[in-house]
């Protein structure tokens, strides 16, 4: 027992190591094997083009944790709208293809998934919200219409999914020292020292590629910049191959052609 202990203390030390090294987790996964039903799978199969781009090994790991994030949070409807099984798959989806390079894919900072048949009134800001990350209630918030305009049109570069659920991944990148946190918070680093570059900025106001919501402030930028690689790797790439660069490492994102 002392052995197995030490053996694990050692490994854990060699994890930490190659992470720091390689900026990239050495497992991402230690087993497999929740399953999602057939009529749950089925929904994945033909409404989420990026599940059908991946290897067989990847559709595996992809399915355990859409199922493991499925039994771990609570969704809930607003304003009676009533959370359907294909909503609870395609926000789980949203949420793991973002977090699918990581180790720790399950959103610590994340209990609650609450949907609004639209747009809702938002105590946050006093305003009207397509969607909103509440840490406070440790919930995300989407407007069920607007998020299925986002994930339906996949080539406009908006997406209130992937917006929301990467705020609440960098707050908690913020907040945690686990070796994909502090992965995101160094690539988020070299994102900013982009950003001070005259000549990306030069190319940033000429080409306004990214829209203007984006440099509100730091983590709104860091949401839209998720959205576009998302929707539009390749132009992102030929337009800003530095900060596509860091983003696609900042996510560990090597798979379906990013
Ligand atoms: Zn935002």
């Amino acid at each position: 027992m002392v052995f197995l202990g030490f053996a694990f203390f050692l490994f854990r030390i060699f994890e930490n190591l190659y992470a720091a090294n390689f900026d990239r987790p050495l497992f991402r996964h230690y087993y497999v094997f929740k399953r999602l039903s057939d009529s749950q799978l089925k929904i994945l199969g033909t409404e989420f083009s990026f599940y059908n781009k991946l290897s067989e090994k990847h559709k595996g790991q992809f399915e355990h944790r859409v199922a493991q994030f499925i039994s771990e949070k609570r969704f809930i409807g607003r304003d009676d709208l009533v959370v359907t099984e294909q909503m609870k798959i395609l926000v789980a989806a949203i949420g793991c293809m973002l977090s699918f390079g990581r180790k720790n894919y399950t959103y610590a900072l994340v209990d609650y998934i609450l949907i609004y048949p639209e747009e809702f009134f938002s105590k946050m800001n006093n305003n009207y919200h397509k969607g909103e990350f509440n840490p406070r209630e440790k919930a995300l918030v989407f407007s069920w219409k607007d998020f299925e305009e986002g994930f339906r049109i996949s080539n406009d570069n908006l997406n209130v999914g992937i917006h929301e659920f990467m705020h609440a991944m960098q707050l908690e990148a913020r907040k945690s020292r686990d070796l994909d946190s502090v992965r995101f918070a160094r690539q988020f680093q070299n994102i900013l020292k982009h950003l001070t570059n005259a000549e990306i900025k030069n190319k940033m106001d000429k080409t306004a590629y990214f829209r203007a919501y984006a440099f509100t402030n730091q983590y709104e930028f860091m949401a839209v910049l998720a959205e576009y690689f998302f929707e539009s790797p390749e132009e992102f790439k030929r337009i800003f191959p530095k900060i596509y660069n860091c983003t696609k490492k900042l996510l560990n994102f090597n798979f379906a052609g990013y």
